[in-house]
């Protein structure tokens, strides 16, 4: 069986991004950026007040107090042509051009005026209170490779540099059905040994928080005949057709043979994981093919492993793993498995310390248990014991 470092490796190495396109700044959120962001301007583009107040020659308020003539006013978006001479001011707002022949700004906290004259009544030393031109980023300089998620600060640096389009990666389509005979609806109420079928609405949630337009296609019934058609039919038009259940190793877990009957190629079948050893990774044709264990914890643990990576790769992120947080143990954990094991934790801050305890829960069926879970608790397959207040690696969900 292999580990889940290989599995994970099989994955990144067999999937490839879709390519690019453009979208619109304002629908770029959540997008990944597909190409570098090229500073058009300097900013800021020219020398910048800081402050409300006066802009004056430094050597002229090098003493205070100083008594200068107003010559006029610059409010934010307006611009002066001319130049200030000794003994002159000009008032100014913040975010103001700093006119010719000004080197510093004083606040107007510290000034007093009657419209005409200007008291400054704390000396400044040159350069006070401006923002000298180009000194944030100079123009043509490259300030975001691509593979960046753009979040809103990605959005001002795009917005700031004239992007109106941007190049984005392609979002993979993403079918996902459920198998198993024993699913109902969620508008129906279950009895006997029915249950209502959660995992499909887990996964495309998880689906499209990692970018993919994610299509829900139902359950399909345990027989060989429905399984083998519902996954060539979900695999015509999508990127990646995610199933859960029917890959264990009882009579019913028909997920496995109808991928190989409908020629899909497997590239594994079982992993050192827990929860979740059996998942399975294939393709047919371009599509890409997970198979997830049915249990919900076990569901939820194997899309975020392994197929969330291929999702965010699919679109081009140079990072597509989870962000790996490490924290201290609140309480020991024993762990009798051979396999990884990723534990629902509680990840959280306190006295400025990243800890983190693992939750209460009744097994990989326990699905309302793992709603409390921000963090899933690594522990390796060599440890079988973790003290309290040792330092754990947890993966943020
Ligand atoms: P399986 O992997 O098909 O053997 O499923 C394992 C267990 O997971 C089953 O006994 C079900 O109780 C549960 N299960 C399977 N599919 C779903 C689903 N779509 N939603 C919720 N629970 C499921
Ligand atoms: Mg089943």
């Amino acid at each position: 069986m292999i580990t889940v470092d290989e599995a994970i490796s099989i994955v990144l190495e067999r999937v490839e991004p879709l390519g690019s396109e453009s979208v619109a700044l304002a629908d770029a959120h959540g997008r990944v950026l597909a190409e570098p962001v090229v500073a058009d301007i300097a900013l800021p583009p020219f020398d910048r007040a800081r402050m409300d107040g006066y802009a004056v020659r430094s050597s002229d308020v090098a003493r205070a107090p100083a008594t200068l003539r107003v010559i006029g006013e610059i409010a934010a978006g307006a611009t002066f042509d001319g130049e200030i001479a000794a003994g002159e001011a000009i008032k100014i707002f913040t975010g103001a051009p700093v006119p010719r022949g000004a080197d510093a700004v004083q606040k107007v906290e510290v000034t007093k005026s009657d419209g005409h004259s200007v008291v400054i009544e704390e000396a400044v030393k040159p350069g006070q209170f401006i923002t000298p031109r180009a000194s944030e980023v100079a123009a043509g300089e490259t300030v975001s490779e691509q593979g960046r998620e753009i979040g809103p600060a990605e959005m001002a640096v795009l917005a700031s540099f004239g992007y109106s389009q941007v190049r984005a990666g392609v979002r993979p389509r993403v079918a996902v059905m459920s198998t198993g005979s024993e699913l109902i609806d969620v508008s129906e109420k279950p009895v006997g040994a029915q249950i209502r079928n959660s995992n499909s609405y887990t996964i495309a949630s998880y689906a499209r928080r990692a970018g993919a337009v994610a299509d829900l296609l139902g359950t399909i019934e345990d027989t060989p005949e429905a399984t083998r058609r519902a996954l060539l039919e979900a695999g015509q038009s999508a990127d990646i057709v995610i199933t859960s259940g029917g890959v264990s190793m009882g009579d019913y877990d028909l997920v496995k043979a109808a991928l190989a009957e409908i020629g899909a190629e497997t590239f594994f079948d079982k992993v050192m994981i827990r929860p979740g050893k059996p998942i399975v990774f294939a393709r047919r044709d371009k599509t890409y093919f997970f198979g997830l264990p049915g249990n919900p914890v076990s569901t939820s643990v194997t899309f975020n492993v392994f197929v969330r990576p291929a999702i965010r790769k699919m679109q081009g992120d140079l990072s597509p793993l989870l962000t790996v947080a490490r924290a201290e143990l609140v309480h020991a954990i024993k762990d009798s498995s051979s396999r990884r094991s990723y534990l629902p934790g509680n990840l959280f801050i306190k006295d400025g310390r990243a800890m983190v305890e693992a939750l209460r829960w009744g097994g990989s069926s326990d699905l309302v248990a793992f709603m409390k879970a921000n963090a899933l608790i690594i522990v390796g397959e060599q440890a079988h014991e973790i003290a309290e207040g040792e330092i754990v690696e947890t993966l943020i969900l």
